[in-house]
Formats: structure tokens, C-alpha cells, sequence
């Protein structure tokens, strides 16, 4: 005797949106996650009237019209806007580059001067690249170079993105960075979708609504007591990893993982913006969060007497640890496609998510595909 039309494994936005679409339709759903609280990487605590963001910054951004209104008719966006500051020995710098930047950097005024300057900088690189025989970039180092010239690449992309693969920008593969994209406006704003925000009263409010009527368990591990599982729905969402679905019988996916050092400080404001980038190798972090600014704008700021913090190290992911970023190189996507043709002969498993489909999702694509799935 099945209980349930669904068993949905993980209460991620992949699961939570799916069991809000199944329920609304009627098909009752037991949503189940070895986490102690439901909503995944999205989840924040409470910690002295902030929502701390506890498995990284989330900010939720989508051209998709659809996806918009589909969040905010479960609980309504705030107007934040991604405008994340780098720093350099001792200098702030805007990012996205624009304008703004260029101004920081080298003084110009205006989109002609930063273009020029921009050629002659990646002229300067060419040439010396060309003097030591270089003509096609080897590496993300010489690549870079080549799209944006010197300054840039040494002062905010080089100890940045050697903090965050663990690798020199010599050794990693130049298709890491395609494009760099510039801007000649003044426009700190670092998406370029049409709509971003955080849920207001933040995220576990979207989760709580997607799951509203839901009937949820936490602290349940699937693996623990698989076969029970499996005879309770006439389905399965999985959105755990794919690799220990199949009880790792090719091998193990790998991933990237990040630390995170929270400190509560005695002040109302510490660094003025949600996102500071230390570009600097020396630095071992790669970027602070300020939690508070993702919410509060304006004088709401001093209403609370302290402020949350966030250092973020990026790390090498280990068994046992978070599985953040899935390594996409060629011997692990061989291997994912291996657990993928498995995947495929399941009738009565659905694979969705991060994790089971091991790739990076935003959010807005996670709920796209959510919202494609014929229930
Ligand atoms: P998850 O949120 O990971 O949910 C999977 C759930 O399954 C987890 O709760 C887990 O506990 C549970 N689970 C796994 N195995 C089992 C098991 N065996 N039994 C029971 N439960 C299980 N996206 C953006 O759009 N903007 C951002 O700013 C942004 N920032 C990010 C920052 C970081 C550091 C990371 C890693 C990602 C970021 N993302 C961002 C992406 C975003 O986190 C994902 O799109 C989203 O969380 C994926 O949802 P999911 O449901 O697939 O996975």
C-alpha cells in the first residue's frame, strides 16, 4: 500500500517547488531531508534579528518574467541590488567592471578614454606574450590577459580565482573564463537580469510557502532506510547526489566547498555593502558578507545594534563535507554521465537539482526547470 504520490528527497527549491506544484494539484507529497530544517542551501538562521544566509549569499535574479511572478506570488521581493566592492591593497574598486573601475584604476573620464585605455592595456599583454612565443593562450592566466590587459587581470581577477579553484592562474585551463565582460557606463549593479531581490522576510518565508500544507520531515536520511522509503510513493524526487544514489559503483563526483567563519560584531554597520571581495592571494578569504545589507536599506540599519559577518574560504572538498561546486572537468562529467544513463532507465525516480544532476544552478534555473516538469 503506497501512501503518498511523491517521496521527495531534499527540501531545496528543487523538491520545495516541486511538492508546492504536486500539492496543488492534489497529489499528496512527503517531503523528507537529513538536514535539521527544511529548505536547503536557501536556509537562513536568525542570529540578533538578522537572516544569516548559513550555506552562502543568495540573491535571486531571473529575466524570466514567469519565474518572477511565481516567486513573488509566494512572498514578496525586496528591491536589493548585487553591487559586490572589490579590494585591493589598501583601494576599493567597483565591480562589475564599468566605468567606475576604470575611473578607480587609471583616472579616466569618459567610455572613449576607458576604451583606449583598455586596448592599450591588452596591446601591452599581446606584445609581451608574443615576445616570449606565446600566440594562443596556454592558460586562465595568459587568457585573461589577452581579454583585459594587465591591471585588471593582476589587481581583482588573479588572487581572487586563485583562492577560489586552490590552483595558480598558470595552471588552470584558459576555457575557465570566456569572455570578461566590460562595461562603459557607470553601473555597479552586477546582474544584467531584469528583476532580482531577496524574499522579504527572507528565504526560509519562500520555503515555508512553497510548503505550506506539505507534509515535511527533517533529520531523515534516505540512504539510512532506503528500502522503507521506496515502498511508501508511487514516486521519487531525488535531489540528493546522484553518485551515492548508485551507491558510488563508478566512483566518486567531486566537488569544490567553501568555509564559512560567522562573527557576531558589536557595531550596526561593518563594511557598509553585503559583499566585499579581497582580491589579494595574501588574503585567505575570498570574500565578507554582511548579512544585514541584503534586507536592510537605508536608517532600518541602525535599528539593530549589532551586525553578522561572513568570511568565506574556498576549499577543497573532502567526503563528509558540504558538496557545493561540482567540478565539471572531463573526467568527472564522464563519470556523471555514466550515473546519468542509469538515471535514465528509472521509471519511477525523478533526478532533479544540483546535486543529482551535478551542476551549478542558480536559483531562477531551478525553479525554470521546476516549473517545466510535467506533474
Ligand atoms: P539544495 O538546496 O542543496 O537541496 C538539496 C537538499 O537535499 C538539501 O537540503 C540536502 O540536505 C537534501 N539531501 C541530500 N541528500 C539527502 C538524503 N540522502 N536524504 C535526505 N535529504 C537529502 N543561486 C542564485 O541564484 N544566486 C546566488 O546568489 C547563489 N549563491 C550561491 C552560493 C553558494 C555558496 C552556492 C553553493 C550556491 C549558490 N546558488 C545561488 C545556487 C543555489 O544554492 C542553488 O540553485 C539551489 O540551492 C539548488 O537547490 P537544490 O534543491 O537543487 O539543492
Amino acid at each position: 500500500m503506497k501512501h503518498y504520490d511523491y517521496l521527495i528527497v531534499g527540501s531545496g527549491l528543487f523538491g520545495s517547488t516541486f511538492a508546492y506544484r504536486a500539492h496543488k494539484i492534489g497529489k499528496k507529497c512527503l517531503v523528507i531531508d537529513k538536514r535539521p530544517h527544511l529548505g536547503g542551501n536557501v536556509y537562513c538562521e536568525k542570529i540578533e534579528g538578522i537572516n544569516v544566509h548559513k550555506y552562502g549569499a543568495h540573491i535571486f535574479h531571473t529575466s524570466n518574467k514567469k519565474v518572477w511572478d511565481f516567486v513573488n506570488s509566494i512572498v514578496e521581493f525586496n528591491r536589493y541590488t548585487n553591487s559586490p566592492i572589490a579590494y585591493y591593497k589598501g583601494k576599493f574598486y567597483n565591480l562589475p567592471f564599468n566605468m567606475n573601475t576604470f575611473y578607480q584604476l587609471w583616472g579616466v573620464k569618459t567610455p572613449a578614454e576607458a576604451h583606449a585605455k583598455i586596448e592599450e592595456q591588452k596591446s601591452i599583454a599581446m606584445t609581451q606574450m608574443n615576445a616570449e612565443g606565446i600566440t594562443e593562450p596556454r592558460n586562465l592566466e595568459e587568457q585573461a590577459r589577452i581579454l583585459i590587459g594587465n591591471d585588471i587581470y593582476e589587481s581583482l581577477i588573479k588572487g581572487y580565482t586563485e583562492k577560489q579553484w586552490g590552483r595558480k592562474c598558470s595552471e588552470l585551463p584558459a576555457f575557465i573564463i570566456k569572455r570578461l565582460p566590460v562595461r562603459f557606463i557607470f553601473d555597479n549593479n552586477y546582474f544584467n537580469d531584469c528583476y532580482q531581490g531577496i524574499p522579504i522576510g527572507g528565504y526560509n518565508q519562500l520555503i515555508n510557502g512553497l510548503l505550506d500544507g506539505v507534509e515535511t520531515r527533517t533529520g531523515i536520511n534516505f540512504f539510512e532506510n532506503r528500502t522503507q522509503w521506496e515502498k511508501i510513493a508511487n514516486k521519487i524526487v531525488f535531489t540528493g547526489k546522484i553518485d551515492e544514489f548508485y551507491d558510488y559503483q563508478f566512483g566518486k563526483l567531486e566537488y569544490r566547498t567553501v568555509r564559512f567563519e560567522e562573527e557576531v560584531l558589536e557595531t550596526t554597520n561593518y563594511q557598509g555593502n553585503a559583499v566585499v571581495n579581497y582580491t589579494e592571494r595574501d588574503i585567505p578569504y575570498t570574500r565578507i558578507i554582511e548579512h544585514k545589507h541584503f534586507e536592510m536599506f537605508g536608517l532600518e540599519i541602525e535599528k539593530f545594534p549589532k551586525t553578522v559577518i561572513t568570511k568565506e574560504f574556498s576549499t577543497e572538498w573532502k567526503d563528509g563535507m558540504e558538496p557545493y561546486y561540482p567540478i565539471n572537468d572531463e573526467k568527472n562529467n564522464t563519470l556523471y554521465r555514466k550515473y546519468e544513463n542509469l538515471a535514465k532507465k528509472e521509471k519511477n525516480t525523478i533526478f532533479g537539482g544540483r546535486l543529482a544532476e551535478y551542476k551549478y544552478y542558480d536559483m531562477h534555473k531551478i525553479i525554470e526547470e521546476v516549473l517545466n516538469i510535467d506533474i
